[in-house]
């Protein structure tokens, strides 16, 4: 049982979620098979922590935000949303704390050509939440804490009344963000924020995001399929293969001794991570992941992991550990 305190410090639980994609197809649109996008995800958000999710593109990581923010409901498990120490489950519903929750918890997506609506102003895309939660009363009082918002984010107040297409890809991101913590958010889901930026403006705006989440005390769901980009924000990170979390600890721990194969295959792609164990595991990812329509049997790596013997194409391995967890037979200790 959780104590108060306990259930203070508590922002989101993430209990065993599943999110099955029906294929329709015939006249009668019938389902013919399912994308099978995350199986059995758990994973808890405290205030003030950075969650590292990563995976290549498909592993289910874009489906586990939209759970998050409410976007999709899943297929079965659950969403438990804290406030002020008291739970609530907020699963296909949100009931009676929609708008805290909605006020509490904000998402930035990848590509801020798509998430800026073209036909606004900037003043009109930041003042949409504050509207919509009454936060002010006097327009002046609004206008004035949107200018400050633009220099928080590096832009300039006379930016204001400007349309995002005025803009570069950069500083529309920093737009977004502006928006994201203008209600000044518990947590937000950051979606790839870089992954569609030039890479010199990338480390910009990382900077940007962690230099807001100790001005504002937010905790982030931070989201890349480069395990280089959240090795130093995350706190906790969690790796994903076609859907499952094949291994999960805190960043620290995950990058000096990771354990799954998969996590080990990522590490190499980062040139100047731990010489001794990249000497030590000559592994190099082939191939692409397999489809998420049909899985392979067993653990879901199989098909492309060099330690791969009988038992990992008949069983699928649990995630087991303590605060460091892995899902593999033969785990590279
Ligand atoms: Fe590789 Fe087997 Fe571990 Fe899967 S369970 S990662 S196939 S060793």
């Amino acid at each position: 049982m959780n104590s108060a305190s306990s259930l203070k410090n508590k922002i989101v639980d993430l209990v065993g979620l599943k999110k099955y994609f029906p294929i329709r197809a015939g006249v009668f649109l019938q389902v013919k098979g399912w994308v099978k996008a995350l199986e059995s995800v758990t994973l808890s958000i405290a205030e003030n922590t950075v969650i590292g999710v990563v995976g290549e593109s498909g592993c289910g990581k874009t489906t586990l935000a939209k759970l998050l923010v409410k976007i999709h409901e899943p297929t079965d498990g659950k969403v438990i949303f804290y406030k002020d120490g008291k739970e609530h489950d907020i699963t296909n519903k949100l009931g009676d704390v929609r708008s805290v929750f909605r006020r509490d918890v904000q998402m930035i997506y990848q590509n801020p050509f798509d998430s800026l609506d073209p036909r606004m102003s900037i003043y009109d895309i930041i003042a949409e939440p504050l509207k919509a939660h009454k936060i002010f009363e006097h327009k002046a009082e609004e206008r004035d804490y949107i200018k400050e918002l633009l220099q928080k984010v590096g832009l300039t107040p006379d930016m204001l009344d400007r349309y995002p297409h005025e803009f570069s890809g950069g500083q529309r991101q920093r737009i977004a963000i502006a928006r994201a913590i203008a209600l000044k958010p518990r947590l937000v889901v950051c979606d790839e924020p870089t992954s569609a930026l030039d890479v010199s403006v990338q480390n910009q705006i990382i900077n940007l995001l962690f230099k807001l989440r100790s001005e504002y005390n937010m905790s982030y769901l931070f989201i890349s399929h480069n395990l280089d980009v959240v090795r130093y924000l995350s706190d906790r990170i969690y790796i994903m293969y076609l859907g499952n979390v094949v291994e999960e600890g805190d960043s620290e721990e995950v990058f000096s001794k990771p354990l799954h194969p998969y996590t080990i295959t990522l590490m190499h792609a980062i040139p100047d991570w731990n010489p001794k164990v990249r000497k030590f595991h000559k592994l190099v990812l082939e191939g692409e992941p397999p489809s998420p329509i049909n899985p392979p049997s067993g653990c879901p790596f199989h098909p492309r992991c060099q330690y791969a013997q009988n038992i990992c194409k008949k069983e699928k391995p649990a995630l087991l550990g303590e605060k460091h967890k892995v899902a593999c037979h033969f785990p590279q200790a």
